[in-house]
């Protein structure tokens, strides 16, 4: 068996993690990458995406379900990017050892 990693099984979809979006976490969306930034308080870079079918921008770290209930703006990065891999809030509270129930 040969394990070497190929474009197809290397890509992860990506979803639409804006609330309200109709397109929100649609396996029928197409979400490109646009463009970077940075901001004020840290020199981290940034991506930008575009939901495809709900015709925004957004950004990686735009949204999480998990918003107040995070601790470091570390982990609420992490949130927000699992998010857009579709993982659910209470999967990504479960990898974060956060309790999505409780404030
Ligand atoms: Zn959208």
């Amino acid at each position: 068996m040969n394990y070497a990693p190929t474009k197809l099984n290397v890509e992860l979809n990506l979803f639409c993690s804006r609330r309200g979006c109709p397109y929100h976490r649609s396996l029928d969306n197409k979400i490109t990458k646009d463009g970077t930034y940075t901001t004020k308080n840290d020199s981290v870079v940034r991506q930008m995406f575009y939901c495809g079918k709900g015709e925004h921008r957004f950004s990686e770290t735009g949204y999480s379900d998990l918003f107040g209930k995070h601790g470091s703006f570390k982990e609420y990065e992490q949130m927000c990017k699992l998010s857009c891999y579709s993982l659910s809030v209470d999967a990504i509270a479960d990898v974060l050892l956060k309790d999505s129930r409780k404030h």
